[in-house]
């Protein structure tokens, strides 16, 4: 698989779109914060880059945008999210749209949240188009059907009047709803790993009306073919790599949209094109 800093060394001004997930970003872990900070470093160096997709599992944890927008001036200076928040908008200033997508983690993250750096809630599924072909992107969780459990859990979580509740609830009532979410989540690691992905049926539905099929959710980074003329794309969760040695090194799978998208030519050598690259960070 090729790097992304290979990309960015090599064609700088070919890389149009990036698009990541499952960064399941946390205080607890600074090393994927600060991983991710490259990344954004990385994107402002990109001459013609349009846009950045967060597809979901962007935090670890979202309890809801007050969490955040309650926060004094002072508060806020010396907090984790800030640093984050200032590059992304930087970001947005030098001309590149940031488009957000919930995961089953942060599904409480809000448009006044994203409004801070000039970004869009997007909601799934959203069609992406690479050349003349339709790409469908969706966090993943709503693919992996043979976990009926969860399949439930979330039904109950994406509604809108249980998202109203929770966010009425006082903080600490909702820190101590996530405590115990994680607890239940921690079952996960039991749960048998086919259970755990997606389920076939549930992809040829997802991906009946489009030509590609492009998700996280399920850490297992590949490109699989769904049918006999249809690829499903997997993004790949940030993972810390040596986490005991001194500079930790943080990889992720993401997908990267190159090439001249205005080309309607597929003939053309610059036409449009999605790939998995390796992202990596040295921090
Ligand atoms: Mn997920």
């Amino acid at each position: 698989m090729q790097s992304f800093e290979h990309l960015i060394t090599t064609s700088p001004h070919e890389v149009r779109q990036v698009l990541i997930s499952d960064l399941h970003l946390s205080p607890e872990e600074p090393a994927l914060v600060q991983a991710f900070l490259a990344l954004l470093d990385d994107c402002l160096a990109l001459p013609v880059l349009k846009r950045l997709f967060i597809l979901g599992d962007w935090f670890e944890v979202w309890l809801g945008d007050d969490f955040y927008l309650s926060l004094s001036d002072e508060e806020r200076q010396s907090h984790w999210l800030t640093p984050l928040i200032v590059k992304l908008k930087r970001l947005r200033v030098a001309g590149c749209e940031i488009l957000v997508m919930h995961g089953n983690r942060d599904f409480l993250l809000g448009q006044p949240f994203c409004n801070l750096f000039g970004g869009e809630l997007i909601y799934e599924p959203y069609t992406l188009t690479v050349g003349q072909q339709n790409y469908r992107l969706e966090h993943g969780d709503a693919l992996c059907t043979d976990d009926k459990k969860y399949q439930f859990f979330r039904k109950i979580m994406r509604n809108r009047l249980t998202q109203w509740y929770l966010l009425n609830k006082p903080l600490e009532k909702r820190l101590a709803i996530a405590d115990k979410m994680r607890k239940s989540q921690q079952n996960n690691a039991n749960k048998a790993a086919h259970i755990m992905d997606v389920n076939d049926e549930a992809v040829h539905q997802a991906i009946s009306d489009s030509d590609a099929l492009l998700h996280g959710h399920t850490h297992r980074p590949a490109i699989h073919q769904a049918t006999t003329d249809k690829k499903r794309y997997v993004l790949g969760d940030w993972r810390l790599l040596d986490s005991n040695i001194r500079q930790p090194k943080v990889s992720a799978v993401i997908g990267a949209v190159t090439g001249d998208e205005q080309s309607n030519d597929s003939f053309n050598s610059n036409a449009a094109e999605f790939r998995l690259i390796e992202f990596k960070s040295l921090i």
